[in-house]
């Protein structure tokens, strides 16, 4: 995908606070960060939602699951309690369509989310 911006974040075409980078993910800062902590994981495989990965591919789905848990780790997260949130579709508020997991962390966090 050319013109998708995570593609772009990949290739370092665009630039980005990568805080984690292996042969399939990509973990990086949000822009607009809505949380003290608030870090992006993609795979580098351009995939619209977490519901296009086929079930032959569930090894990358936990790959990219034990991505999101590495860097959770790696940044103390699982003491302090954290969010992940994975936005599918327009009305759920997705304005990226490449795959990604907010992951949410630094302050009180409230539910049922808006
Ligand atoms: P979503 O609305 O769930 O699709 O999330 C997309 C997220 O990408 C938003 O939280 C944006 O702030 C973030 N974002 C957009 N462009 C960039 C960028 N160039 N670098 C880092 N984060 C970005
Ligand atoms: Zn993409």
């Amino acid at each position: 995908m050319s013109d998708c911006l995570f593609c772009k974040i990949v290739k370092n075409q665009l630039p980005a606070t990568k805080v984690f980078e292996d042969e399939h993910t990509v973990a990086f800062k949000d822009i607009h960060p809505q949380a003290p902590v608030h870090i992006l994981v993609i795979p580098k495989e351009h995939i619209s939602a977490i519901h296009e990965i086929s079930s032959e591919k569930s090894g990358m789905l936990s790959h990219f699951l034990s991505t999101v848990t590495a860097v959770v780790k790696k940044n103390g997260l699982d003491a302090k309690g954290y969010r992940l949130v994975i936005n599918s579709g327009e009305k759920a508020g997705q304005s990226v369509p490449h795959l990604h997991v907010h992951i949410l962390s630094g302050r009180d966090l409230h539910w049922p989310p808006g």
